[in-house]
């Protein structure tokens, strides 16, 4: 069972309820949201009701969750959440496309793409200082001199920032950057320390969905940094494993609808690395955002060919402006807007 308990919550309201489920000799997960806290009931459901709780002072609601994950459900919370972002909004009627570059590079490449994200009329802007390379022989990221490079480069155009954090020890350095939106990259979404951490945080977090993940193990990965009381996640589909090689990974459009219906969060697409080409990234960007996606996150560099990293499905600034160019049209086709 969870508890919902109203934003102004007070200790006294909170220690009401956790006295009442000791009792019943169950144990509290306290999660302490901006919008609301949450209490999860730990122990033998069978001998609460939602009646021992919603008369309680400070008691929105209380309900049994059938899904092993409660918070990010959206049986616990019917509405769509926006996450906000710096003022930007994610997960309204107002589709938010993230571009930038893999890696941040030098401070000539990110600045030259904070000028193009702006330009191509993007609101947020993407770059890695701390790279999940597959080989420990290549460029693995300019780790704190690249958060200082992309905040310089940002800061000019008022872009909020999105970069990957891989190692909780980080987690301080990205604070002192004030970096706006933490991305947990594919192959860290069930490192669950690492979920930990930034569940006990309040910065938006965009957790990718793990290259072989199935829908619930990747809602369950979210529950453990909702459980600690951030509740702003964002869930992006980046692609999966499977037995084609034709491309980098598949997009698994399905996942967007399954995703809306099941938790109340905002859900983006990662084109680039589910096509892993360039030439891809248009056509599945379109479906994504015909899908119901909520936004994108998208590889852009000032010279592909020159890229440290992902080179092969880097959109360049002008396919990026006319990719922006044909998604206003499908947002509107489905009440939204870009
Ligand atoms: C990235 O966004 O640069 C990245 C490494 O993505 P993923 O974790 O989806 O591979
Ligand atoms: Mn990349």
């Amino acid at each position: 069972m969870i508890i919902v308990m109203g934003r102004e919550v007070t200790d006294e309201q909170l220690g009401t309820v956790v006295n009442k489920l000791e009792a019943a000799g169950l144990t509290a997960n306290i999660s302490r949201g901006i919008e609301r806290t949450v209490i999860g009931a730990i122990g033998d459901e069978r001998k609460l009701t939602p009646e021992m709780f919603t008369p309680l002072p400070g008691v929105e609601s209380a309900m049994h969750i059938a899904k092993q994950y409660k918070i990010v459900s959206r049986e616990s919370h019917r509405e769509n959440t926006i996450v906000d972002i710096g003022g930007i909004p994610v997960g309204g009627k107002q589709i938010q496309i993230i571009a930038g570059p893999c890696s941040v590079e030098t401070q000539e490449q990110m600045d030259l793409s904070a000028k193009f994200v702006h330009e191509a009329g993007c609101r947020l802007m993407r770059g890695g200082a701390f790279k999940p390379r597959t080989s420990p022989y290549t460029f693995q990221g300019k780790g704190k001199e690249g958060l200082d490079i992309f905040r310089n480069a940002a800061a000019k155009y008022k872009l909020p920032i999105v970069t990957e954090l891989m190692d909780a020890r980080q987690l301080d350095t990205f604070l002192e950057y004030d970096v706006d939106v933490i991305q947990i990259g594919t192959r860290n979404m069930q490192n669950f320390d690492l979920l930990k951490e930034v569940g006990k945080i309040n910065k938006p977090v965009i957790l990718k969905r793990g290259m072989s993940a199935t829908i619930s193990e990747w809602l369950m990965a979210a529950e453990y940094i909702a459980a600690g009381g951030n509740h702003n996640i964002i869930f992006c589909e980046r692609g999966i494993r499977t037995f084609e090689t034709y491309y980098r990974n598949v997009l698994d459009v399905t996942a967007i609808p399954v995703l809306k219906k099941e938790t109340h969060l905002p859900v983006i697409v990662d084109p680039s690395h589910a096509g892993g080409k360039a030439w891809m990234v248009p056509a599945l960007s379109q479906a994504a955002i015909a899908a119901g996606a909520d936004g994108l996150l998208v590889e852009m560099h000032p010279t592909p060919c020159e890229a440290w990293c992902d080179a092969d499905q880097a959109l360049t600034p002008d396919e990026l402006k006319a990719l922006m160019g044909t998604l206003g049209g499908i947002a509107n086709a489905i009440g939204r807007s870009l």
